[in-house]
């Protein structure tokens, strides 16, 4: 090992030389003299903080090779085009992995040997193998840098074996090699498990501040597909052309909202692994060119892309731990301007992560829940989200300095006085012994534990069931709040068991006034509109519904028509959502066509401007939210067939759809006002009498539900298909 002691001047000249950039960032210049001066080190770097260029550069000016140990084969290919890029020689810089054939690991080898490569990347499996450590041995290694080093930890949430053994390869380089480890997400936990696996306990460490000024934070409920991606669509036109990320779970999902967004006018793509390379690449291009504005990704993509000026990032679905969020979400505003990062959450959702949760070994397993009860608890909480992050990534934060930057802070929820609560929790935990993880503690107060704990004895506890007149919610609150605050520890090596902290023993002794915001009851908010009925989306104005919902019960009652056939109740949400001030914005809302609009939408109009005029509501047009219309050659068939009186199973064939399936598109034509005339279809398969029946039940019924009918007529020997057939006309004759 050579150590290079270089002053200020002379480090400045060689970042000029190499790279062009005439000063360093943060603490990149205190990083590189550490590793020059041979010692190791310990980089806690968010990304896009300039972590790379604090191995890049020693390994340019010292002897030797560099081994770069990089997680990712797929990505060092990059890493190696991009130090090419800044010298002459392309033996300046290699990678050794299993994708070279003989021949070039030979070449490799030879320019190693030869003194010419000064960065050599490394996976970590390709350094287990017995030549290649032989053949380490036997040239000069500068330094080993650990680029991704929370793969070490199994704390960390991209845990790889191979990792750990890196420790014993480099020992048996049998040379003095100081090692660097980076990595751009580490809890406390993490960093202390690299480092006492890497054994760099002593290492010099340098920690970047995770706070992310520019980032504002939000979570919204997810009630639905379609509200979500309605949601989606609204962000994204209101940042009128800016660059974004929507992160999605699923290939098809990014499908989807790609179409949404694109049918809306927004340049966007999907992009997900099961498309070519060449396509990948493609859309990369496109987006760093402005070609594309939005992309729609699984989470493969972003890795290795740095587009500064991306404004938003929207998770679709909450991702699997908070260090994925922070990543993710940090791909937004690295210029210093502003990023928006919008999340939606669903306890479906987490469910489903859950599930996939399953079919791991039982160690990954409970980890895994423990990442996601991260993710649920940071989505729930009322308090800054800024601080919750930041205490995530062991750094103290007060929410004062959050500048109004995330949803809570913006709209503080309503604070609650809960010192007495607070001391009873503490309390709880200490009767427990420091042996249970909130869940259970929440349990326990409220009076509501599992049989297995009963036999523990639980429920003879002095505070057993001391906290039953509160909520799940507020007891999660005040838990979640005493350890964002540290009055708890969350024991994460000992499964999220709490245990007391000294300020938490003060408190106990001299309590001082601790207030706090209760968390969000997501479930609550979907399940409250859920009960308003099942058809429903989620209106973005509640106060709007209900004054449409009262004007269409005097409507239905002032034409005597039921009031279904007037409006859906689909048609009513989306008008609270886009504010349909004329005719032809009426024409845009889901169900209405320019002939209902025409009959039915005027009342409905004066009461949206008027409250649109008292309320000092923005209306843009640009708001208007268009659905994905891929049905609508099939519609303009079957309108051209019945026209033709060609009878309904033709009609169905030559489109592909089954009789079921005809029955229902017609069914979505007539309800969105347009005239179906299948009178003569049901002269020739209706029962005269069964009509009838069929068509005064829909007169006075509440509902147009096929169902409820049938219910209804059963007795009366009407067949469902009979139902469907006259509802089709009952809703052409009098909704049109
Ligand atoms: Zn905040």
């Amino acid at each position: 090992m050579e150590i290079a002691d270089l002053t200020h001047q002379e480090l400045h000249q060689a970042l000029q030389t190499h790279f062009g950039f005439d000063h360093f960032k943060d603490r990149q210049e205190n990083i590189i003299q550490s590793l020059l001066r041979g010692k190791d080190t310990f980089v806690v770097m968010p990304t896009g903080g300039g972590k790379s260029l604090c191995y890049q550069l020693p390994a340019l000016i010292m002897q030797g090779t560099a081994l770069i140990i990089s997680p990712l084969i797929a990505l060092m290919k990059n890493q190696v085009d991009a130090i090419r890029g800044y010298n002459d020689e392309d033996s300046v810089a290699h990678f050794l992995n299993s994708s070279l054939s003989k021949t070039q690991a030979r070449k490799v080898k030879e320019d190693i040997r030869a003194g010419k490569t000064k960065l050599l990347y490394v996976a970590p499996e390709t350094l287990t193998k017995e030549e290649n450590i032989q053949f380490f041995k036997s040239v000069q290694v500068s330094f080993v840098a650990v680029d991704e080093a929370h793969c070490i930890s199994e704390w960390g949430h991209d845990f790889r074996p191979e990792y750990r053994k890196i420790r014993e390869m480099v020992e048996a380089f049998e040379q003095e090699v100081p090692i660097i480890a980076l990595t751009a997400t580490a809890t406390p936990k993490v960093s202390s498990d690299i480092k006492k696996n890497l054994k760099i306990e002593d290492a010099k460490e340098y920690t970047s501040s995770f706070n992310r000024e520019n980032l504002y934070y939000e979570v919204r409920p997810k009630k639905n597909k379609d509200q979500a991606i309605r949601e989606i669509v609204q962000i994204v036109q209101s940042m009128d052309g800016e660059s974004g990320i929507v992160y999605v779970q699923s290939r098809k999902m990014t499908e989807e909202i790609a179409k949404a967004l694109k049918v809306n006018g927004v340049k966007a793509s999907p992009y997900h692994a099961g498309l070519e390379g060449k396509t990948r690449s493609r859309i990369q291009d496109q987006f760093l060119m402005e070609d594309i504005d939005v992309i729609c990704a699984t989470i493969a993509f972003g890795m290795g892309i740095d587009k500064p000026d991306v404004r938003f990032v929207i998770h679709y679905n909450m991702p699997k731990s908070i260090e994925n969020y922070y990543q993710e979400t940090g791909r937004a505003g690295r210029d210093g301007l502003g990023g928006r990062c919008v999340s939606f959450y669903s306890h479906a959702d987490v469910l489903k992560l859950e599930k996939f949760l399953r079919d791991k070994p039982v160690a990954e397993r409970e980890l895994g829940a423990q990442l996601l009860d991260d993710v649920i608890a940071y989505a729930e909480t009322g308090g800054c989200r800024r601080k919750y992050l930041l205490h995530y990534f062991g750094e103290q934060f007060d929410a004062e300095n959050c500048e109004k930057m995330c949803d809570n802070c913006k709209h503080p929820k309503e604070k609650q006085d809960v010192t007495d609560d607070l001391g009873l929790a503490i309390r709880a935990v200490l009767e427990l012994q420091e042996n249970y993880t909130i869940k259970t503690l929440v349990n326990f107060l409220r009076g509501d534990i599992s049989q297995k704990q009963v036999s523990l004895g639980l429920d003879k506890k002095e505070l057993y069931n001391q906290g039953a007149e509160h909520s799940e919610t507020y007891w999660y609150s005040i838990l979640r709040q005493a350890t964002v605050h540290g009055f708890l520890h969350k024991e994460i090596e000992e499964y999220g068991k709490l245990s007391v902290t000294p300020k938490g023993n003060s408190q106990l002794q001299t309590p001082e006034p601790f207030e706090i915001p209760i968390n969000h009851d997501f479930e609550k908010m979907i399940q409250e509109n859920d009960a308003r009925g099942p058809s429903k989306g989620t209106a973005l104005d509640p106060t709007l519904l209900n004054m449409l919902e009262d004007l269409l019960e005097r409507e239905s009652k002032r034409k005597e028509l039921p009031p279904f056939v007037i409006f859906q109740e689909a048609s009513l949400n989306d008008m609270a959502t886009q504010y349909p001030t004329s005719m032809s914005d009426m024409e845009r809302i889901t169900g209405v066509n320019k002939g209902k609009a025409r009959r039915f939408a005027r009342p409905f109009i004066d009461l949206i401007t008027e409250y649109v005029e008292e309320n000092d509501i923005d209306t843009p047009e640009d708001f208007v939210v268009k659905q994905v219309a891929n049905k609508s050659k099939i519609k303009v068939e079957i309108i051209k067939g019945t026209d033709r009186k060609i009878p309904l199973e033709d009609i169905g064939s030559a489109n592909k759809l089954n009789f079921e399936e005809l029955l229902q598109e017609m069914y979505m034509i007539v309800l969105s006002g347009t005239k179906l005339n299948i009178d003569y279809y049901i002269e020739e398969n209706v029962d005269e009498y069964a009509k009838e029946e069929i068509y005064d039940y829909f007169l006075e019924a509440e509902t147009d539900s096929i169902d409820a009918a049938f219910q209804e007529l059963q007795d009366d020997d009407v067949t469902l298909e009979e139902i469907q057939l006259v509802r089709i006309k009952f809703l052409s004759d009098l909704g049109n």
